[in-house]
């Protein structure tokens, strides 16, 4: 098996953005999409200047990014420019993270967590291809599944018990007491995933409640049989639900390679700090919505997004 990735898709952060369809209740509004995509890379957005007229006076605002899709894109194929390079990190030993953020209804839990199109069961798909090869017999895989929620984290396979980060002597992440099942192909991702998605504090019940800040991390990780103890890489999604400043500081602190970064800024910053750091891929997933009415999120998410790439 060869991990072909090209190099346009090996940098350290890529940061694409993923408009969804107009649903049906915009489209009976008669609203329209304000943000055309231009090319593979370029998007626009036709900002309305006043609420009382959406669609006569706009603001232009221009974005490049490392990639833009819509809906004519379709999962496997989003997933082959995001999560997928990172899988073939992980396997060559590395750490990978692979996030999506955006509004309340922009598609992040669809990018993420659909059991049909998320990119956890394509990537899941691609692991357990790659471990029944000859070539990884040494490897298997576990799953933890948690949860950060006003700023402590839960064991979302653990009947929610609290959990505590820390860093080890190497400068690794470990989540304390974090429950880790060991699985052997996609169905017992998808069972897990499924079990604890259950306990999370975002339920379904009505729109505020939907809101809620909480963001969820699962993690997947390859140990070698040779060396029981010993991890071989790491992959985590997540699936983030608020306007993450402290990441963005942290993002930008490392850009300018300065020596202190704010990762205690916030839990999830914290958790995910060595994905950020040394030997690690991170793919930012801006999640938009097109529609008029959302144009204010809308450019926030993609001014957001230009600033972590
Ligand atoms: P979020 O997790 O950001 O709140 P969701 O993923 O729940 O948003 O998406 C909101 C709605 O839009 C859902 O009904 C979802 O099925 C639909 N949706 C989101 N993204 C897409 C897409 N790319 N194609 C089709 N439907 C989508």
């Amino acid at each position: 098996i060869t991990l072909s990735t090209s190099n346009d898709l090996n940098q350290r952060i890529r940061v694409c953005v993923r408009k969804r369809p107009l649903n049906k209740k915009e489209t009976s509004n008669q609203e329209t999409d304000i943000a055309p995509l231009v090319g593979n890379r370029t998007i626009k957005l036709h900002v309305p200047k006043t609420r009382i007229d959406l669609s006569r006076e706009t603001e232009t605002h221009t974005f490049t990014f490392d990639d833009t899709f819509d809906g004519s894109s379709s999962s496997a194929q989003i997933y082959a420019r995001t999560a997928q390079p990172l899988v073939e990190y992980v396997f060559k030993g590395g750490k990978a993270t692979c996030f999506a953020h955006g509004q309340t209804g922009s598609g992040k839990t669809y990018t993420m967590l659909d059991p049909v199109h998320g990119l956890y069961v394509l990537a899941a798909q691609d692991i357990f291809r790659l471990l029944s090869s000859e070539h990884y017999a040494h490897l298997s895989a576990s799953v933890g599944f948690y949860e950060i929620y006003q700023g402590q984290l839960f064991d979302l396979l653990n009947q929610k018990s609290k959990l505590t980060a820390r860093e080890d002597g190497n400068g690794n992440v470990v989540i304390a007491g974090l429950r880790e099942y060991p699985i052997n192909n996609v169905e017992d991702l998808m069972s897990v995933f499924e079990y604890g998605n259950q306990g999370r504090t975002t339920g379904k019940t009505g729109a505020n409640n939907k809101s809620s800040r909480s963001h969820a991390v699962l993690q997947i990780l390859l140990k070698s049989e040779a060396a029981p103890a010993k991890v071989h890489g790491k992959m985590e999604g997540a699936e983030i639900n608020k306007s993450l400043l402290a990441l963005k500081e942290c993002i930008r602190a490392l850009d300018q390679n300065k020596i202190h970064t704010p990762f205690r800024g916030s839990k999830l910053t914290q958790v995910l700090k060595d994905s950020f750091t040394g030997d690690s891929r991170t793919c930012m997933i801006a999640t938009i919505s097109p529609n008029n009415s959302n144009s204010e999120h809308t450019l926030n998410t993609l001014r957001y997004a230009d600033r972590v790439k």
